[in-house]
């Protein structure tokens, strides 16, 4: 058994023996889910993600973009390189097949970053299509229907939600809020997040966060990107492992990746 093996399954049976061990089930209810969604696939940073979740038994939610590792890949903003993914070393597939292997969850943030807003519908319905493809392709054991979309930029239409929900089982966009229901049955979902750029996110996520768990609970959503200096809005890694390390220690709170908050539930 390795390391990873074995924090996996003593975090598993920690899970398992406060819940059957409590007569007082309010006590051990999991009302309050937490998802830090993190995107844009950046090499250096994934790796360090998975390593510190991997720490706390805990699975990653890494949206990567399928042509991300591709050489001429460079995603615009009005015109202009974006300087929040442009500089930054992508990883591709293999990483991503590794990534998967040891556990975490990776799914598709595009195709090629597209705000899909921006482009005549047709036209983005089937970047959808061609994205749900190239991971169908490329990535072991990768089935749309059971897959996350996560739009570039949280930006959609309600038309697009509904094209990709019909492509995906889950779409991640911009919300009114960051707490979102928690979905009772495996059918197709909406989310909505929030994010912060481009500096830091450390403070405002920690602010969003406290304002949750002081309330009566659902599912907090949060879109980041790289760590320390990576990408747009990046959250650094120290508060990344004190704020993991703070969720695993309460007895309400779950930290999943978003896909496993509704595959794990019955059609
Ligand atoms: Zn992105």
């Amino acid at each position: 058994m390795t390391r990873r093996d074995f924090l996996r399954l003593s975090a598993a049976s920690t899970v398992g023996l406060r819940a059957s061990s409590s007569p007082f089930m309010n006590l051990t209810a999991k009302t309050h889910i937490v998802t830090l969604s993190f995107d844009d696939g950046f090499k250096k940073s994934f790796y360090e993600v998975a390593d510190v979740y991997e720490s706390f038994g805990l699975r990653a939610c890494l949206n990567v973009i399928a042509l991300g590792h591709e050489q001429d890949f460079r995603p615009t903003v009005n015109g202009q390189p974006d300087a929040g993914i442009v500089p930054f070393p992508k990883g591709d597939w293999s990483d991503w097949n590794k990534l998967r292997k040891r556990g975490h969850e990776v799914m598709a943030h595009t195709y090629d970053h597209s705000n899909l807003t921006t482009l005549p519908l047709d036209e983005a319905k089937e970047k959808i299509v061609q994205c749900a493809k190239a991971f169908e392709t490329h990535l072991e054991g990768f089935k749309a229907s059971e897959s996350v979309y996560n739009f570039a930029y949280n930006a959609s239409t309600p038309e697009l939600d509904a094209f990709a929900l019909t492509q995906f089982l889950v779409v991640r966009t911009q919300g009114n809020s960051p707490v979102n229901p928690i979905p009772a049955r495996r059918r197709p979902v909406r989310i909505g997040c929030y994010s912060h750029g481009p500096d830091s996110c450390d403070s405002f996520f920690e602010e969003e966060l406290n304002k949750f768990l002081a309330g009566p609970g659902g599912w907090f959503v949060m879109n980041t990107h790289g760590l320390d200096s990576e990408g747009w809005g990046p959250m650094s890694t120290s508060y990344l492992r004190s704020t993991l390390a703070r969720l695993s220690k309460m007895s309400h709170v779950e930290v999943l990746p978003a896909g496993e908050v509704v595959l794990r539930l019955k059609a």
